[in-house]
Formats: structure tokens, sequence, C-alpha cells
């Protein structure tokens, strides 16, 4: 079967781009091994568009602030910094988001094979109940979080330590807490001997109908794009957890009879490699806020969190405000059909943290798509359409 565009990977940077390419006009696919869209936020137990407020159209718009304006028309839970709904919420929200504008989606198929052939991708394969299936499309989109497509495809991958990559974890949730202070179990909790030394900071959020807490607590370090490494990293994750939670209750003001309520179905993987593109965004870009003559969307200035001896990794910087993200950054050097959004674009692995926020892989996919869409064209006209689709770029 062939397609105008293919976007592999349903997660925010998918959802974003299969939109923004079927609002050109063409006919797309978009395609996941879960069995819905979501990513992260459904599969990995992580309900946080952290900023998403930022994105409604007032401000930077797009397909991000469509969806925030949706989550709230619906009456899930919305406040101003973040908006925490259930997996069930976001997933139904973004099925009909999809489905509405026309996009076919084909879920529990995994891509496993592409035939690349000169610098064009001709066909990809996946693999689905039992059988294998191959499409064709004119241009792809590689929002697979982890490059997949780009990297069956013989895309070059930026050089990387693992110990670099942010930690993996497993995310849980409590119910019956007392009461939830943020502020003063985040003063308190560096004293209270958390029984694992890489957690000195406190992650907590009230999710779901407000009665449940999720917590950020676990943490390992390892290549997520090695099976038998994340395997490991999942069981150990998992055994995590029976030992907070048990500290929690003898330690943790208000967790006295905390009861576990929910464990995310898949390890959540933060980062594992990035794309080497036309441009490749670096640490220095963003503590020098270097001018970007491209802009396709805007990340964070501030990077280095989530590492596995510490919550602040020794290169950490918290810069404030936001940089534009480059249209290069989304471009593997040399084929000419596939563009990449979301967590695997074109950044050093140091700084994946600006741009690896929901509603920023969002923008990054939208502007993918919408660049696969009209057969990768110089930027101007990449940017001519993602301000008709009301992105503030
Ligand atoms: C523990 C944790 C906590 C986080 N907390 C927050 C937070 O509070 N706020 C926030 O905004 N962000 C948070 N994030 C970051 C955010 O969730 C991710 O960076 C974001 O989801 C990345 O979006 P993405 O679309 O690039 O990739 P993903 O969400 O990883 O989606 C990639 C999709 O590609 C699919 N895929 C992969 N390989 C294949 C294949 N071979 N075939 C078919 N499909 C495939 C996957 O199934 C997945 O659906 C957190 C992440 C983690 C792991």
């Amino acid at each position: 079967m062939h397609y105008d565009v293919i976007v592999c990977g349903g997660g925010p940077a998918g959802f974003g781009a299969a939109i923004g390419a079927v609002r050109t006009g063409k006919k797309v696919l978009l395609l996941d091994k879960n069995s819905g869209p979501g990513g992260v936020a459904v599969y990995c137990g992580c309900p946080v568009f952290s900023g998403i407020r930022d994105f409604n159209a007032a401000t930077r718009g797009g397909i991000a602030g469509e969806f925030a304006q949706a989550m709230e028309k619906d009456a899930f839970i919305v406040n101003n910094i973040t908006m925490n709904s259930s997996e069930f919420a976001i997933g139904l929200a973004m099925t009909g988001m999809l489905k509405n504008s026309g996009v076919d989606m084909l879920f529990y198929a995994t891509l496993h094979a592409v035939d690349v052939q000169g610098s064009r991708i001709k066909e990809i394969t996946v693999s689905a109940c039992g059988k294998n299936y191959t499409f064709s499309a004119d241009n792809f989109v590689d929002a697979t979080g982890d490059a997949v497509l780009s990297r069956l495809s013989g895309v070059e991958i930026l050089p990387y330590r693992v110990e670099e990559t942010m930690t993996k974890t497993v995310l849980f949730r409590v119910s019956g807490v007392k009461e939830f202070d943020k502020p003063k179990l985040m003063e308190l909790f560096p004293k209270l001997d958390f029984p694992f030394s890489y957690q000195d900071r406190f992650m907590g959020t009230i999710v779901g109908d407000g009665q449940e807490i999720l917590l950020n607590l676990t943490a390992v370090s390892g290549d997520a794009l090695d099976a038998f490494e994340l395997t490991r990293m999942d069981i150990e994750l998992r055994e995590q957890i029976p030992v907070i939670l048990q500290w929690m209750k003898e330690k943790l003001p208000g967790f006295e009879n905390c009861r576990l309520s929910a464990v995310a179905p898949m390890i959540g993987v933060r980062s594992s490699c990035n794309i080497k593109g036309k441009e490749v965004i670096t640490c220095d870009d963003l503590d020098n806020n270097t001018p970007v003559t491209e802009p396709v969307a805007r990340g964070s200035r501030s990077y280095g969190e989530h590492y596995i001896h510490s919550f602040n990794s020794p290169w950490r910087k918290s810069n404030g405000g936001s940089r534009a993200i480059p249209y290069g950054a989304l471009l593997p050097e040399k084929l000419e059909n596939l563009c990449v959004g979301g967590r695997c674009i074109s950044i050093e692995t140091r700084a994946v943290t600006a741009v690896r926020l929901m509603p920023v892989c969002m923008a990054t996919g939208q502007a993918a798509g919408v660049a696969a869409a009209l057969g990768i064209p110089e930027y101007s006209k990449v940017k001519t359409e993602l301000q008709r689709q009301k992105c503030n770029i």
C-alpha cells in the first residue's frame, strides 16, 4: 500500500507529525507497536505534559496548543503549568483528534525492516499479528523516540556515552496519602536517607482525579538500544518499587498508609540516541542562546537533569527561557525523504532535556510532518505552512 507520508511512532511527536501532515491534504499513515497513540504518556504511565499551557494558541499554538484546549474542554484536569490527566483520557483525546483529522492508523505493528534505494527510503516492513506488512511512501517521519527508522535506514547516530543518557524509570502511583505538601517534601527528602543513593530529589505529582500521586523515584542507567539491557533495567526498576514503598510508609510524612495503586506497564526511557542531522544542537548553543535562522519549534535552554548519580548532572545548566529548534536538527544528513521529530532529533546527548518534554516533541513532530508532506522542501515553505497551521515559530 502506498501513502504520501508514513509516520513511524505514535507518541507525542508522531501525533503532531501525522496531524501536521494530513492537514496539507496528503494521505497519511501513523503506525505504532503499541495498541494506540500516546507513547511514554500512555504506555509508561506519564500523563504529565509539562508546560502544555505555554503551547496554547496565544503563545506557541500548533497542535500541542489545540491538544491542551481539547483536554480542557473535556474537563480533564489542567492547572497553570502542567496538565495531569489519566492515560485513558490522553489516549482517547489523541485517537479522537487523529481520527477526525483523517489519519489512517495502524497499531500493534512493529517496524523492523527498511528498503533504502540510493538516498531515498522506498519501503518499510512492519510485523503484526504474525504477518509482515510492507508499505511505501513518498516521504517518512521517524517519531520512534529511539530513532528506529533512521537507524534501520543507515542514518548516522551522534556518538554517545551511556552514562550521559538520562536515567530510565518505571513510574508508579500510590493512593491513600494523608496530605501532599510538595514543597515541604522536597525540602525534607534529601535528609531522609532514601534507600537508593541516585535519587536526591522528591519527584511526585498529583494525577488522575487528584486522589493519586505519581512517583518518579526509581532510576537505573543503561543502554536502551540493547534488548538485554532493557530487560535488566526493567527488572531492577520493578524491584526498587516495594523497597521505596516500605521506606515511604516508615519515613515520609503523610505516606504512612499509602497503597500502591498502579505501576507503569513499560519502562520509561527518557533518552537513548540522537540522529546526526544537518544541524546539531549543542550545549554551547543553549548556553549562548546562539541565534537560529530557520526555527521550526521552541525548546528549553535548560538541560542536564536525571543523571544516574543525582538529579543534577555535573554539566547541568538551569538557563531560563527557551531557544528555537532549527529545521536542520530534524533532517538526517544523507536521506532525502526522511524527517525526524521528538526526543531523537539531532542534539548532543548531554543536552537532550532541552527538547524532550511532550509539548516540545509534539511541536518538532508537527514540523517534521509538515516538512515530509511538502516533500522536505527549503525552509521558507515549511515556515509558511507551520504559520498557516497556527504555530507561533
Ligand atoms: C519516566 C519519564 C518521565 C517523564 N516525565 C515527563 C513530564 O513530567 N512531562 C513531560 O512533558 N515529559 C516527560 N517525559 C518526557 C516525555 O514523555 C518524552 O520525552 C516524550 O514522550 C517523547 O516523545 P516522542 O514522541 O519523541 O517519543 P515516545 O513518547 O517515546 O514515543 C515513541 C513511539 O514510537 C513507538 N515505536 C518505537 N519503536 C517502534 C517500532 N520499531 N515500531 C513501531 N513503533 C515504534 C513507541 O511505541 C512509542 O509509542 C518523561 C519521560 C519519562 C521516560
